[in-house]
C-alpha cells in the first residue's frame, strides 16, 4: 500500500488504472488536483494506491471491495471524534467510484465509523470513469465549500446519537 501522498501528482495513476481505463488519467488528475488544492482540503488529503490490483478484478465473492486508489480528507480529528471525506476507485466486484462523508460513530452498536453521506458509481469504460469521478469530486467539493465542519452537526442531520458529553 504505497502512500500516503498529499497530492494526486505523486500517485502513479498509469500503474494503478486498469488498461482500458488509463486514457481517463488526465481527467482524473485534473479533478483530483482541484480537490487537493481546495482551501478547505489543502494539506489534509492522504492518497494511497494499490498497483497490484490494477488488472485483477476479484473472482472470489469474498473479496468484494478491492481498492485501486483512495484518498481521505481529514477535516476534524480529535482522537475521539472525527470528520473525513473519502473517495476511492475499487473493484466491488465491478469497477466503482465511491465517495462518502464519514464521522466517528456513537451508535449503541458501535460501527467505529459511520457514513452519513455516500454515493457509488459503477463504471464501464474510461468515459464512465471520468464522469463518475466528476460526480464524486463534485459531491465532496460541495461539502468543502459549505460544511458543516463539525461531526456533531452531521450526526444530528443523520439522526445519529451524539458523542457522550464527557468525551466532547
Ligand atoms: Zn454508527
Amino acid at each position: 500500500m504505497p502512500g500516503p501522498a498529499t497530492s494526486i501528482a505523486n500517485v502513479p495513476l498509469h500503474d494503478v488504472l486498469p488498461r482500458h481505463y488509463v486514457a481517463a488519467e488526465d481527467d482524473l488528475r485534473r479533478l483530483a488536483h482541484k480537490l487537493d488544492t481546495h482551501h478547505s482540503a489543502a494539506n489534509r488529503t492522504a492518497w494511497h494506491w494499490y498497483p497490484e490490483h490494477a488488472d485483477c478484478p476479484p473472482v472470489s465473492s469474498e473479496r468484494n471491495y478491492l481498492l485501486l486508489v483512495d484518498t481521505t480528507i481529514t477535516l476534524i480529528n480529535t482522537g475521539d471524534d472525527w470528520l473525513e471525506l473519502t473517495l476511492d476507485i475499487a473493484w466491488r466486484p465491478k469497477l466503482t467510484v465511491n465517495a462518502a462523508v464519514e464521522v466517528a460513530c456513537w451508535c449503541p452498536q458501535n460501527h467505529n465509523m459511520h457514513q452519513v453521506r455516500e454515493a457509488h458509481w459503477q463504471v464501464a469504460g474510461r468515459h464512465d470513469l471520468a464522469d463518475a469521478f466528476t460526480a464524486s469530486t463534485a459531491m465532496l467539493t460541495d461539502v468543502l465549500n459549505s460544511g458543516p465542519f463539525d461531526p456533531c452537526a452531521w450526526r444530528v442531520w443523520a439522526g445519529l446519537p451524539h458523542a457522550p458529553a464527557a468525551r466532547q
